[in-house]
């Protein structure tokens, strides 16, 4: 799947201590936060240069892609271009309305961020003032009621970081995920968790995960409802946090995930990220880092094509690259939670009516 990642804007409702605009990551410095949002002519033009590539898809994030009035109109033009949309969210700003638009335009994948359940800890960890846990939980609330009536209307997923307040937490979210009818629980390692020193995973969290989070995950999987098969998948995605191959626990838990580069990288003619002044970047790691040696500025004459397979790019793939040591790209973990079955637009009635 090659998808096109478009950051298209840097603002946000809320004010997550973990993301990288929160603090100073060792590998070179921090794009400028609060740019605004992308044109949307940067936007439509990425978008069709998406699909004249043959890429297969886009992702719309942030900062907080919902608070961009534009989103419906993008993802209606990429949906035109037979491309498949994902959308990152942290939900504290989806109304019924807003999903109802989303959904209406043709959105594929929504990915909501959650992280914890626990109303003061999702508020130490994610800020965001005094009701966002509320409306996040009211948004998780309204599209698992959605989905209870229509289970083909979207392919939602909740997404967590994971760190050392919220770790023991996962069993609940897992089992929130289970019974509210999402699609998956994707858990991605902190980025960067050595500048975290109060949220970053220890050795000793890691062993705790092994000891007690772990089994935990796998009862809640265990009683589920879930078909046999769904089970064993599941239960080997619990089986594979923290054991990749040639990283030990204390590479884990001083936030060096590839000690030896990007070895197992596979986001090469894969992935790129398009950030909201317009420049190109080849991987992932461009969301949280910067080296202007491997971007390059989108313009009218420099369409993405001619990026991809332009001499920054090459050099980038050849070279070696700081940000490596750090990135988590490749050590996500998912755990399925059912099929989504296909779409049927307009089996679902509007929010608001029919309970
Ligand atoms: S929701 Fe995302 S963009 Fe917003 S503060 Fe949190 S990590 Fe940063
Ligand atoms: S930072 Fe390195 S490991 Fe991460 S996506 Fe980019 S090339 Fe791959």
């Amino acid at each position: 799947m090659r998808r096109v990642k478009l950051k298209i804007t840097d603002r946000c409702n809320l004010d997550c201590r973990c993301c990288w605009s929160a603090a100073e990551l060792e590998s070179g410095g921090l794009p400028e936060a609060g740019t605004g949002d992308c044109s949307p002519e940067i936007v439509e033009r990425a978008i069709d240069d998406a699909a004249e590539a043959g890429w297969d898809g886009i992702i719309l994030c942030g900062g907080e892609a919902s608070l961009v009035s534009e989103c419906p109109a993008y993802i209606r033009r990429a949906k035109d271009r037979r491309l498949e949309v994902m959308m990152n969210t942290n939900g504290a700003g989806l109304t019924p309305g807003l999903i109802d638009e989303l959904i209406a335009a043709g959105l594929d994948i929504l990915m909501v961020s959650i992280y914890s359940l626990d109303r003061g800890l999702y508020r130490d960890v994610r800020g965001g003032g005094r009701d966002a846990f509320d409306r996040v939980m009211a948004s998780a609330a309204h599209l698992s009621s959605r989905l209870r009536r229509n289970p083909g209307l979207l392919d939602v997923r909740i997404m967590a970081v994971l760190m050392k307040p919220t770790l023991g937490g996962l069993p609940d979210l897992l089992r929130f995920v289970l019974e509210g009818g999402f699609s998956a629980l994707s858990t991605n390692y902190l980025v960067g968790a050595g500048n975290f020193p109060d949220l970053k995973l220890s050795a000793e969290d890691l062993r705790t995960f092994r000891s007690d989070v772990a089994p935990r995950l796998e009862a809640v999987i265990d009683k589920s409802d879930l078909d046999e098969a769904a089970k064993e998948a599941g239960v080997r995605a619990v089986r594979s946090f923290f054991a990749r191959p040639n990283v030990t626990l204390e590479n884990w838990s001083d936030g060096e995930y590839r000690p030896d580069g990007r070895a197992d990288c596979n986001c090469r003619d894969r992935f790129l990220l398009v950030r909201p002044d317009g420049t190109s970047a080849p991987c992932w790691g461009f969301e949280f880092t910067d080296d202007p040696r491997y971007t390059e500025t989108m313009t009218r004459a420099n369409r993405l094509p001619a990026i991809l397979a332009g001499r920054r790019f090459e050099r980038f793939w050849s070279s070696s690259f700081d940000f490596c040591r750090y990135c988590p790209k490749g050590f996500q973990v998912w755990i399925p939670a059912r099929r989504v079955p296909p779409r049927r637009p307009g089996a679902d009635p509007p929010a608001g009516r029919g309970g």
